[in-house]
């Protein structure tokens, strides 16, 4: 069967002395990844782990991680991989919701799912783990079904309650195939630099799918802007996964900083729309002809890119399909809309998710006949590149007027001195919502909205500005609409 220990498991018997990982604490050969999947595999069953359960798992980017989750999930255990950064309260929630029989955590987040779950048995990562492993047979388990679930990752609850996300086997092996071809930096020799949080859908699949086909993940949790650029422009660095704002902190460094690797040939940027000017920037300190923007979701994976040669002539879009991908562009009666009109983009494909967790529900709303949508709004033009319009969930209504807040910030994003900018629809007597943006840098409220009204219509000039160091995003780099929602601002 096709499964993530199965894939990691073939490279192993093909390279078995390259370096699968490289991490702070050292590094993990092909063979020795192997044999920690297979023991790992073991000690589940030997455990009384059924097939179908879950174990938790909450800790940093480390080389245990991709050990217990390809070793868990080869005995058919779903591992729910929870982000470092939650509350015992939002812990407490998800575990109510997904009931695991096993917590794993590092030392920051021990005491967290202690205090969220003091009744279950908790294995510390890495010592403890190592010490279960130490005493397993490494002997070859039968594997689980490609369709089985090795994983669920909890949506960060950007729109809503968190929802376990169920990922399968089959959907990480075939995209881990895709993502190969069209990135092109996972193979034997190549060192990528995975450094986002691998509890995050896309965090994981950039770390894990060099692992299938001999590459070197090296793998880091960082946030720091300056360790990042002299990694990134370290000289044995192929290929980097990035989130936008990790781009616009690095933007953040002295010009004189060096971002160019002697190697460096593949920076992918995903997560959240990547502004123009932070891509005009990037080919500018990085190199031009390596940036990728990829545009997708834990519920649908991988579903455009655009590639390195396309991003001058079509500035704004993410790309056409991944291989395998099929989209749809709806109105709200179901109807296919025509090139350049926006539409509830639905998406089909291998690289689907198996339905939320304990949610039918929420299930049919977003697997329609094979069909996934996550709300986005997107249009596509003639040539068949997407551009991401907004979230449904995000559209202001301002005067009985629908407006998508990301065409606004597009525009604020492109004014001198800006950084980032959000607009966000904030409760309004007169207008039902009225539009105020969040400004990172600095300009003029004059200017901002001189610039508005100069491309979009006057009821898009938003009515407020305020300005903030930074804004509010997740582990994950996901901006945070409700939390600026609920910020204080002034009005004028
Ligand atoms: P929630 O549904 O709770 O908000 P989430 O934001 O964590 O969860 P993810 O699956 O991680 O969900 O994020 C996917 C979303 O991120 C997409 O639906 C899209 O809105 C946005 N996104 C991802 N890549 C891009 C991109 N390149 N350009 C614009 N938006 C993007």
């Amino acid at each position: 069967e096709m499964t993530l220990a199965g894939g990691i498991l073939a490279a192993a018997a093909r390279w078995p002395d390259r370096a699968a990982i490289e991490h702070a604490s050292g590094t993990t050969s092909y063979r020795a990844l192997a044999d920690a999947i297979r023991r790992a595999a073991n000690m589940a069953r030997a455990r009384g782990l059924e097939p179908g359960d879950r174990a938790l798992l909450m800790a940093a980017n480390t080389p245990a991680y991709v050990e217990i989750v390809a070793g868990l999930s080869e005995a058919g255990v779903i591992v729910v991989t929870l982000s470092h950064r939650l509350t015992v309260a939002e812990v407490a929630a998800i575990i109510d919701d997904c009931t695991p029989r096993l917590l794993l955590a590092d030392g920051a987040s021990e005491a967290i799912l202690r205090a969220a779950a003091p009744g279950l048995p908790l294995v510390s990562v890495p010592g403890g783990w190592r010490a279960l492993l130490s005493g397993a047979s490494a002997a070859l388990v039968a594997g689980p079904a490609e369709t089985d679930s090795f994983a669920m990752a909890y949506t960060s609850g950007t729109t809503g309650a968190a929802k376990g996300v169920m990922l399968s086997h089959r959907s990480r092996a075939l995209m881990f195939m895709a993502m190969a071809g069209e990135y092109g930096c996972f193979g034997p020799g190549d060192r990528f630099l995975a450094l986002t949080p691998m509890a995050h859908g896309a965090g994981f699949a950039f770390a894990a799918a060099p692992l299938f086909y001999g590459g070197t993940c090296v793998l880091a949790d960082s946030t720091d802007p300056a360790w990042i650029a002299e990694r990134i422009a370290a000289p044995d660095i192929d290929g980097v996964f990035v989130v936008p704002t990790i781009l616009s902190r690095l933007g953040g460094l002295p010009a004189g900083a060096c971002l160019r690797g002697a190697r460096l040939r593949t920076i992918i940027s995903n997560a959240a729309a990547l502004a123009q000017p932070l891509k005009e920037m990037v080919i500018e300190r990085f190199g031009d002809g390596l940036l990728h923007e990829t545009y997708g979701s834990t519920e649908a994976g991988i579903v455009t890119n655009i590639r390195p040669d396309e991003l001058r002539a079509r500035p704004g879009s993410v790309g056409t399909p991944f291989p395998l991908i099929e989209l749809s562009l709806r109105d709200d009666a179901g109807a296919e809309v025509p090139a350049d009109t926006p539409g509830e983009l639905f998406v089909r494909g291998p690289y689907a998710f198996n339905g939320y967790w304990n949610r039918p529900e929420a299930t049919a709303e977003a697997l329609c006949d094979g069909w996934v949508t996550v709300g986005d709004v997107a249009t596509r033009d003639a040539q068949g590149f997407v551009r991401i319009v907004d979230r449904k969930k995000d559209m202001v209504v301002s005067g009985g007027i629908n407006v998508w807040p990301g065409e606004i910030e597009a525009v604020l994003a492109a004014v001198p001195g800006v950084r980032e900018a959000a607009v966000v629809g904030l409760p309004d007597g007169e207008w039902g919502e009225r539009l105020h943006a969040f400004i990172v840098g600095t300009a003029a409220p004059e200017a901002l909205a001189s610039a508005v009204r100069a491309r979009l219509a006057s009821y898009k000039v938003p009515k407020g500005f305020s300005f903030l160091d930074e804004l509010p995003r997740n582990a994950a780099g996901k901006l945070l609409k409700r939390e600026l929602r609920d910020h204080p601002v002034t009005t004028g």
